[in-house]
């Protein structure tokens, strides 16, 4: 039996309607920006296989780190024992954080980072006597699949079947010159009760790679901060340079509360989430009284090997040549931008740092049901490029080892797509 028809006979895929997919791709290796499958077909990987895959498929650094690892500690209680690699992780990547960031908490994915944030939040105000309980978060947000990280996301078809079973969280439009006032004020009415805030900093992912203005969401953050509304940066797909620099909130000029990793943080090795809190945030856990723990945690909670992984990519991502590589495909990203912003079919084209998306123009409105994304994805798939339309919205995140050449191609099939398609 070949892998395809294994894998019907036994799997059920994720974000996957089995009824009517098409049979997966049995991929068998990886190289820089490439897959490859079982007859050697080659894939460039233009979205990081959703989006955690920052130094290319199987990096021989990564590879070697891991192999090491493995042999010396492969897992430990992370309750009552510690490890080498989890320490000196949080400690790099304290430094390079928002210097208000002091502890870090690990898990296993974005979702459980977002879950460990709000609790975080919650207990914070929960500890002090205090009732703050709302969450406030902004409409098409995404920040995860479990049910807290599906209660702070917008709600959609992804969350319809459990509508009623989430809690209840205040949604507000994203910024932009007309409306800030407005969401003030809304913030403001909405003061007693909240807990917390919860963004996606500068672009929100799933909901579509619609972004914002940096300096719009500080004012928010500000005006938060005033209100005694506590921050969470949701940076699990935004972190490790995705916006051209290295945390999205390295463009801003207030600092989070809170900040949850995932994604890019092992360079897609590995499976682990990340929550990195301020003193203030840790202090109020801090007690004789022992219901005032955190009660959270994970069976793989800082897995070493995951740490292993991503010391490896923190390397990687902190080498010159990271830098370089992302500069460059910002750039080659403007000057793709610029080439077809005014193409009929192109109805609207943005950018932040490495994240290219396009809204095609068509008949249906813009939504993730959009019968164009079949047509556009089968078509790249078919010029051996995976680009995975959210709806008719294209868009490209490469891993920033990708070569010009291969960038270039998949520039030239998007034109070509905007005749053929
Ligand atoms: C992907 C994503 C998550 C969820 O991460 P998983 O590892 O898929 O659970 C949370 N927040 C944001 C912004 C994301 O893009």
């Amino acid at each position: 039996m070949s892998l395809v028809e294994r894998d019907l006979n036994v799997i059920w895929h994720p974000y996957t309607q089995m009824k009517t997919a098409m049979p997966p791709i049995p991929i068998v290796r990886g190289a820089g920006a490439c897959l490859f499958d079982e007859d050697g077909t080659r894939y460039i990987d233009a979205i990081s296989s959703w989006w955690v895959n920052i130094h290319g498929h199987a990096h021989p650094y990564i590879a070697e780190k891991v192999a090491l690892q493995l042999k010396k500690l492969e897992h430990v209680i992370f309750a009552g024992f510690t490890h080498e690699g989890a320490i000196e992780l949080a400690e790099r990547l304290l430094q390079i954080l928002p210097d208000n960031q002091k502890k870090a908490f690990y898990s296993d994915n974005g979702s459980t980072a977002v879950e460990v944030a709000i609790k975080m939040c919650l207990q914070y105000w929960h500890n002090q006597g205090l009732s703050k309980t709302k969450i406030l978060a902004f409409s098409n947000a995404y920040h995860g699949d479990t049910f807290g990280a599906m209660a702070v996301s917008g709600r959609s078809a992804f969350t319809a079947a459990f509508d009623n079973l989430l809690f209840e969280v205040e949604f507000i439009d994203l910024p932009d010159l007309h409306n800030l006032s407005d969401l003030k004020s809304q913030i403001t009415n909405l003061k007693s009760q909240l807990a917390c805030f919860i963004f996606e900093p500068l672009v929100q992912g799933a909901g579509g790679m619609l972004m914002y203005e940096a300096n719009l969401l500080s004012e928010l953050m500000a005006h938060c901060h005033q209100e005694g509304i506590l921050l969470i940066a949701d940076e699990v797909f935004t972190g490790f340079g995705r916006t051209g620099k290295p945390f999205a909130c390295n463009h801003l000029s207030q600092q989070p509360d809170i900040m949850c990793f995932s994604k890019g943080l092992t360079g897609g090795t590995m499976a682990l989430g990340l929550t990195t809190c301020s003193a203030a945030i840790y202090e109020a856990f801090l007690s004789d009284d022992k219901l005032k723990t955190l009660f959270h945690g994970h069976s793989f909670t800082a897995n070493p090997i995951a740490c292993a992984a991503a010391l490896a990519s923190l390397d990687l991502f902190l080498a010159p040549e990271t830098t370089e590589n992302i500069n460059r495909i910002v750039k080659a990203h403007q000057n793709f931008a610029q080439k077809i912003a005014s193409h009929p079919k192109i109805k609207t084209i943005r950018q932040c740092g490495t994240i290219l998306a396009m809204e095609w123009q068509t008949l249906d409105d813009t939504s993730y049901f959009n019968t164009l994304r079949d047509r556009l994805y089968n078509y790249f798939l078919s010029a051996g490029i995976i680009l995975r339309p959210l709806g008719n919205i294209i868009y490209i995140l490469p891993p920033y080892c990708i070569t010009d050449e291969e960038l270039n191609y998949i520039y030239t099939k998007i034109e070509d797509a905007l005749v053929e398609v």
